[in-house]
C-alpha cells in the first residue's frame, strides 16, 4: 500500500501457535522507503522476504536495492526475516543498543520470553551494525529523514520513528490494543512512552504494527486513549489480584486474564511478566 510519494506500507498475515489445535491469526506490519535506495522499517516473520521481495517487484524495484533494515524491537515478528534479507542484499541492520542482545543471540530471547511457536516465527539471530540510542536523525534518502524515537515499555529499546518530511509517525508496538494479549515489559514506562506520543504534533499519518493506517486526529486520539485505558483496567486488576500465595503458577496471570474475558491459554511467561511489570510501582 503507497502511503506517500515514498513510502509504503506491507501487512505480513502470520499465527502464532497456542496449542496443536489453537492458532491465533495475527498481522504485523513491514514499512518500505521506496528512495534511490531502499530502507525496510522491520521485516515481518521468517519468510516474509519473499513476500516483501514480491512488492518491491511490482513497484518496479529489485530487492539488490535494500540498504538497510531499521528493527523497531527485538520481537519475532518484527526481526524474523532479517537475516536473510541481509545475507541476500548486504544491508545494514540498525536497532536499539538494548534490543541487540536478544536480535543477536534468539535462542537467548527464547528463553527469556518464551513466545509459543517461537522458531515458527523466527529461525536466524542477525549481527547489528549500527547501535541506536533513540534521538539520532537518519537521512536515507536527499528528502526521507527519519528521527528515531526511543519509546519504552512494550521492550526496553522498543523504538517509534518521526518520517520527518512525510509527517508519519510509526509506533510499532507501542500502543497497546483494547482487549488485546497484556504484551509490555514495563508498564509505567508505556504508559510514559503513551503521552509522548500524544503530546507529538509533527505527524498527520499514524503506523503501527498492528492496525491500519491512521489519518485523522481522532482515530488517533481514540486509539491511543483506548490504549491507556486498557492499561488503567489492567492496573486495578492486577492490583486486586496479584495479593498472597499463589498456590500454583500463573494462577494469578490466569485470575486476570479470565477477568479481562481473555481466554486462559494466554497465561503464560510473557502476559505474566506485563501483568508483575504493573507491582514495580
Ligand atoms: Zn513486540
Amino acid at each position: 500500500m503507497k502511503l506517500t510519494d515514498k513510502i509504503h506500507l506491507l501487512q505480513i498475515d502470520f499465527e502464532i501457535t497456542l496449542g496443536p489445535e489453537k492458532k491465533l491469526p495475527r498481522f504485523v506490519n513491514v514499512i518500505l522507503i521506496l528512495a534511490d535506495r531502499i530502507t525496510l522499517v522491520d521485516t515481518g516473520v521468517k519468510g516474509s522476504h519473499e513476500k516483501i521481495f514480491e512488492y518491491l517487484k511490482q513497484n518496479n524495484r529489485e530487492y539488490h536495492d535494500i540498504e538497510r533494515v531499521i528493527l523497531s524491537h527485538s520481537h519475532p515478528d518484527h526481526i524474523g526475516s532479517a537475516k536473510i534479507i541481509k545475507e541476500l542484499t548486504n544491508c545494514e541492520i540498525l536497532a536499539h543498543e538494548l534490543e541487540a542482545e536478544w536480535i543477536e543471540n534468539i535462542d537467548l530471547q527464547n528463553k527469556e520470553r518464551p513466545v509459543p511457536g517461537f522458531y515458527n516465527l523466527v529461525d536466524q539471530s542477525v549481527n547489528i551494525d549500527y547501535k541506536l540510542q533513540g534521538g539520532e536523525k537518519l537521512k536515507v534518502s536527499k528528502d526521507v529523514t527519519l528521527e528515531i524515537i526511543h519509546s519504552p515499555g512494550h521492550s526496553k529499546g522498543s523504538l517509534n520513528i518521526l518520517f520527518k518530511e512525510d509527517h508519519i509517525l510509526f509506533t510499532a508496538d507501542s500502543i497497546p490494543l483494547k482487549n488485546d494479549i497484556p504484551n509490555y515489559e514495563n508498564y509505567s514506562a508505556l504508559m510514559n512512552s503513551l503521552k509522548i506520543i500524544k503530546a507529538n504534533e509533527l505527524y498527520n499519518i499514524l503506523l503501527t504494527s498492528w492496525t491500519p493506517p491512521l489519518y485523522t486526529k481522532s482515530e488517533t486520539d481514540n486509539l491511543i486513549k483506548d490504549g491507556e485505558e486498557y492499561l488503567n483496567k489492567i492496573n486495578r486488576l492486577v492490583k486486586e489480584t496479584y495479593t498472597g500465595k499463589e498456590s500454583e503458577s500463573f494462577l494469578f496471570c490466569r485470575k486476570t486474564i479470565e477477568k479481562l474475558g481473555l481466554p486462559s491459554l494466554l497465561s503464560n511467561h510473557i502476559t505474566d511478566r506485563a501483568l508483575r511489570s504493573h507491582l514495580l510501582i
